[in-house]
């Protein structure tokens, strides 16, 4: 996969959009193509780490495509390693198109998704806990998504599991002097190796508490706000936009009749799905919306059931939960303003919070937002190590690491021979080894790279 060179379009593509859209060439022929389709008038050269300015032109037909600036990172000093070549364009998904075309028939090949930064890492630029990062940083959905990115991609993660590996790795070589030079060596000093090993393994465990974090920032939560007709539902969704802490892009509803809104709440991407969309119904079961609630609510993690403090819980409100039991609800007793205190609710016992709050004079949106990130996040948001957030192949192989560790622990006390303690000793090596992708299989890696975006 990694011979040759490749181009791809670097910048996102839309008609009639971007201002400046970006062709990156990497791989040995990187400046040739470029020279060949590139001419820069005047005294410039043709250095490394400079910006030209010049034409983007045809060599055959003369044809000039853009005017266009172009930048030479030469080997090592760039994105892979390799020469790398940017053209600079105006934006526009005909031109970078055209100019993507001139570059295969000059010899390039269209990249793979990922594969700039698939070479970056076998090249040994980064490594793979990096290159996730560099994904992650691309597809994040809130400023905390991308710090924590960030953080990867400075080695945040790379650093603690090298070094546990390194320390395994001294391990093993003390148990397996034992085995070869037993005579030659004062014996193993067992309360020792066992210390070093229980530690090894709460450390990792410590790291894979953070996976619930990783989780949450990546793909965010999806909350359903429901509830019958002149609740309050869409003045909910107003005061929560309003609100300092929310970041609000309104989306066309995946869904007929329901709006799409994304916020942020506690760092975490909320994609909110409001079903207050239809209320000229004459159609009863329509007007309940029970229909559409279910709808809602089977796409979302959470939901917001939300009740007018006045009318409290009534079969209205039993029957739209009954279509979605099952599924986290939170009580948002809305109009909270209109009662000197919320009657006794008589609520289900799959309902334990109870939200009270005033939409219309933005009332209780802070303690919907606390209400909503203890349930879904418990502790797990401030898990010890806030820089990291590991994903789900990481945390997979951190756990065949822990548990291998816990095996060897195990191995120990049935006093069973060294040879025995080495073999999952080592299979907590090769995981540790998995995730900063020193001992990582190409298929694991085709998997990795290819839910990248393609030009990255
Ligand atoms: P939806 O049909 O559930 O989306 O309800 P709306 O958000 O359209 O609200 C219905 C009516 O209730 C509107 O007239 C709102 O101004 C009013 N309303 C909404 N929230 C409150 C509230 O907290 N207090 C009071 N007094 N009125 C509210």
């Amino acid at each position: 996969m990694q011979t040759g060179t490749i181009v791809a379009i670097a910048t996102a593509v839309v008609p009639q959009q971007g201002s400046v859209g970006i062709v990156r060439l990497s791989g040995d022929d990187a400046m040739k193509i470029a020279r060949q389709i590139f001419v820069i008038p005047g005294h410039q050269q043709w250095e490394s780490h400079r910006i030209l300015y010049g034409y983007v032109r045809h060599p055959v037909s003369g044809e000039t495509i853009d005017e266009a600036l172009l930048l030479v990172m030469l080997a090592p000093r760039s994105y892979t390693r390799e020469d790398v070549v940017e053209i600079h364009s105006h934006g526009g998904i005909i031109l970078v198109q055209q100019i993507l075309q001139l570059c295969v028939e000059y010899g390039a090949k269209v990249a793979e998704p990922g594969e700039f930064t698939l070479r970056a890492f076998l090249n040994g630029r980064i490594d793979l806990t990096q290159a996730e990062s560099i994904s992650d940083l691309v597809g994040a959905l809130s400023p905390a998504a991308a710090q924590t990115a960030i953080a990867g991609l400075q080695g945040k993660l790379r650093q603690p599991i090298e070094q546990l590996r390194s320390q395994a790795l001294d391990l093993l070589a003390e148990i397996e002097a034992r085995i070869d030079f037993e005579e030659d060596l004062p014996p193993l000093d067992l309360p020792d190796v066992k210390a070093k090993l229980a530690a090894l393994a709460t450390e990792i465990g410590q790291i894979v508490k953070t996976a619930d974090r990783g989780k949450l920032l990546r793909s965010g939560l999806k909350v359903a706000i429901l509830g019958r007709p002149n609740v309050g539902k869409s003045s909910l969704l107003n005061a929560w936009s309003r609100s300092d802490r929310a970041i609000v892009t309104p989306l066309p509803g995946t869904t007929r009749d329901v709006v799409e809104s994304q916020l942020i709440v506690g760092g975490i991407p909320v994609q909110v799905l409001d079903t207050a969309g239809i209320r000229d119904t004459t159609d009863v079961v329509e007007q309940i919306g029970v229909a559409r609630s279910r709808a809602a609510a089977q796409a979302a993690d959470l939901v917001l059931l939300t009740i007018d403090a006045q009318a409290g819980w009534t079969q209205v409100e039993a029957e739209i939960y009954a279509q979605i039991e099952g599924i986290t609800t939170i009580v948002v007793a809305n109009k909270i303003d209109l009662v000197p205190t919320l009657p006794k609710l008589d609520l289900p016992a799959g309902i334990i919070t109870v939200v009270q709050t005033a939409a219309a004079i933005d009332l209780g949106i802070d303690r919907l937002e606390a209400a909503i990130l203890a349930i879904v996040a418990g502790g797990k948001l401030n898990a010890a190590n806030i820089e990291i957030a590991i994903n789900q192949r990481q945390a997979a192989a951190l756990i065949r690491a822990q548990t291998a560790l816990q095996q060897v622990l195990t191995t120990i006390d049935h006093q069973l021979p060294l040879d025995f303690w080495t073999i999952d000793l080592r299979e907590a090596i090769r995981a540790l080894g998995e995730v900063t992708g020193e001992e990582v299989t190409e298929s694991v890696l085709d998997r990795i790279f290819s839910r990248f975006c393609i030009g990255k």
